[in-house]
């Protein structure tokens, strides 16, 4: 990182994924294509699923998350929304939420259907 990037910001981090996207031209050479993306993301949850099965270090799993979340907010980028803002209405929402016990692990949901 560069000295003027602050790391607790996340427009700095939003900034720093715009850099990469715009070093390889993402957005001129199908990076941003919001179907590759969902592939990629798909990827890297599969990366994460193997950290965890076959016991990796939490070094690797961590990685493995922060390639997600890069994808996540470049995705935020791609698709031209404010993921901050969703995060926050978001977590609004799910803080009201209840929460129940299904075969013994907790679940946050709405909890629309009866079973
Ligand atoms: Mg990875």
């Amino acid at each position: 990182m560069d000295s003027s990037q602050n790391q607790d910001s996340y427009d700095d981090m939003l900034g720093a994924i715009q850099a990469f996207h715009d070093k390889h031209d993402f957005k001129g050479t199908g990076g941003e294509d919001l179907p590759y993306r969902v592939a990629l993301m798909a990827e890297e949850l599969g990366e994460i699923s193997s950290a965890i099965t076959k016991g990796k270090s939490t070094e690797q799993l961590a990685e493995e998350c922060a390639d997600l979340m890069i994808l996540v907010m470049g995705t935020a980028i791609a698709a031209d929304f404010d993921l901050k803002q969703s995060f926050w209405k978001k977590m609004d929402k799910l803080m009201k939420r209840e929460s129940k016990m299904i075969n013994g692990k907790i679940r946050v949901s709405e909890f629309r259907d009866v079973n």
